[in-house]
C-alpha cells in the first residue's frame, strides 16, 4: 500500500539528527522561549528573506495574531473587510471572521486554482483593508498584477505560507511578498514539525512586537500586560526539530518538483486534467491536485490497486455549517474543484518504483 503521506518514513529521512535535536532540549531542561525557537527564528527569517519571524503554536494562530496585531495597531477596524479565495482550506477564512473582520470570498482560476486578481477589483470598497493571498498546494498565489492592486489600494497584502514553505517568485520567497505572512508547521507541511507550529514573518518592527507581544499573554515584560493577549507559543521541541528539516527543505522540495515533473511530462489519460507547466513553474508541490469528473471512481480504483489518495478539500468553507452566512454564495468555480479535485500521493519519501506505478495506474484509468 502507498500511503497518501507516510510520517514516518518522512521522519525517518532525517531520524539521527532529530533524535540527537530532541535529546539536547530534553537535558537542557529549558522547554518554551529559549535558545531553539530564538535560533529558529532567525533561520527561518533568514530563509524566507524577511527581518522578522516571531514563532507561535500553529498555523491558524499566525494568521489571527497578524490580523489581532493590525486592529491593535489601528490598521484595520472591526467589521473591515478581508478579502480571501474561496478555495482554500478553512483556516485562512477563520482567520478573519475570529478578529470580527468580514471575509469576503473570491473565486478561484481553474487553472491555478488560486483566487482570481481579475476579480478582486471589483470587490475592493471602501471598507476594504486587505488582501490574504493563500499560496494553495505550494503554489505561489502573489502575481505582479495583485501587489500592484494591493499598492494601488492601500490595502495589506497578508501570505497564507502553510503550504509553499521554500517557493519561489522572481527569485523571492513566498512569505516575503507581502506586509506580513502566517506559516504552519503542521507536521504534513513541507516544513513540517512532530506536533503543532507556526510562526509570523514580516519586515514590520511594529507589528513583530505587537504580535509577539499578543502571542504571549499580551506581556512584553513579565507580569505587564498591555494587550488582552492570548497563548500561542513553540515549543523548544518543535523549534529544535525544524531547525532540522530547514535545512533540508530546499533539497525535499526539489524532489518533490521532480516527481510533479514525471506526473505531468508521463501521465496521459484525457479523463484527467493536470496542472499545467506554467502552473508546476511556481509550485514546491505541497499538493498534487489533479482534476476530473469521476473523482470517486478514481479514488476507489487507485485506493483497490494499493495507492491512498486524498481529497483538498471535500467541502468548500461556504457550505459548511458554520458558515451558513455564505451557504447561498454563488461560486461555481470553486465548487467544481472541490468536486472534482484528487490528490495523488508526493513527497520527499516516495520511491521510484511508487512514482512509476502511480503513473502506470493513472495512464491504464
Ligand atoms: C494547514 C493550513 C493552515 C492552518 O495551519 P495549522 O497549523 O493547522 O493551524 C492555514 N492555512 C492553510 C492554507 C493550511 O493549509
Amino acid at each position: 500500500m502507498i500511503k497518501y503521506l507516510d510520517l514516518k518514513k518522512i521522519t525517518a529521512l532525517h531520524k539521527t539528527e532529530i533524535d540527537n535535536a530532541v535529546s539536547r532540549v530534553i537535558s537542557s531542561g529549558w522547554y518554551l522561549r529559549g535558545d531553539e525557537t530564538r535560533c529558529f527564528e532567525q533561520e527561518y527569517a533568514a530563509f524566507i528573506g524577511a527581518k522578522y519571524c516571531v514563532s507561535c503554536g500553529n498555523g491558524l494562530d499566525s494568521l489571527s495574531l497578524i490580523l489581532r496585531s493590525y486592529i491593535e495597531m489601528g490598521r484595520m477596524r472591526k467589521g473591515d473587510e478581508v478579502i480571501v479565495p474561496a478555495n482554500t482550506y478553512i483556516a485562512s477564512i477563520l482567520a478573519v471572521s475570529e478578529c470580527g473582520l468580514n471575509p469576503v470570498l473570491i473565486e478561484p482560476r481553474i487553472d491555478t486554482f488560486q483566487i482570481d486578481d481579475t476579480l478582486i477589483r471589483k470587490a475592493i470598497n471602501p471598507r476594504t483593508c486587505a488582501v490574504m493571498a493563500v499560496h494553495l498546494y505550494g503554489h505561489c498565489a502573489v502575481t505582479d498584477a495583485l501587489k500592484d492592486l494591493c499598492e494601488q489600494h492601500k490595502l495589506l497584502l497578508i501570505e497564507d505560507n502553510a503550504q509553499a514553505h521554500g517557493c519561489l517568485f522572481n527569485g523571492q520567497r513566498t512569505g516575503s511578498l507581502g506586509n506580513a505572512a502566517g506559516h504552519s508547521f503542521y507536521p504534513g507541511k513541507n516544513l513540517g514539525a512532530l506536533g503543532d507550529a507556526g510562526a509570523v514573518t514580516t519586515n514590520d518592527e511594529e507589528l513583530v512586537l505587537i504580535v509577539r507581544t499578543i502571542g504571549n499573554y499580551g506581556s512584553e515584560r513579565k507580569y505587564v500586560f498591555d494587550y488582552q493577549g492570548r497563548n500561542s507559543r513553540m515549543d523548544e521541541l518543535q523549534a529544535a526539530v525544524l531547525r532540522v528539516k530547514l535545512k533540508y527543505l530546499d533539497s525535499e522540495n526539489n524532489v518533490r518538483i521532480g516527481i510533479a515533473n514525471r506526473y505531468i511530462n508521463e501521465i496521459r489519460n484525457e479523463k484527467l486534467r493536470l496542472p499545467s507547466r506554467e502552473y508546476c513553474a511556481n509550485s514546491v508541490h505541497h499538493i498534487f491536485p489533479v482534476l476530473t469528473e469521476q473523482r470517486d471512481e478514481l479514488r476507489d480504483y487507485l485506493l483497490a490497486n494499493g495507492v491512498e489518495t486524498m481529497i483538498h478539500y471535500p467541502i468548500p468553507p461556504h457550505l459548511q455549517r458554520c458558515y451558513s452566512e455564505f451557504n447561498g454564495l454563488n461560486l461555481p468555480i470553486t465548487e467544481s474543484i472541490h468536486r472534482q479535485e484528487l490528490s495523488i500521493p508526493l513527497n520527499p519519501a516516495l520511491q521510484k518504483e511508487e512514482v512509476d506505478l502511480i503513473i502506470k495506474l493513472l495512464n491504464e484509468f
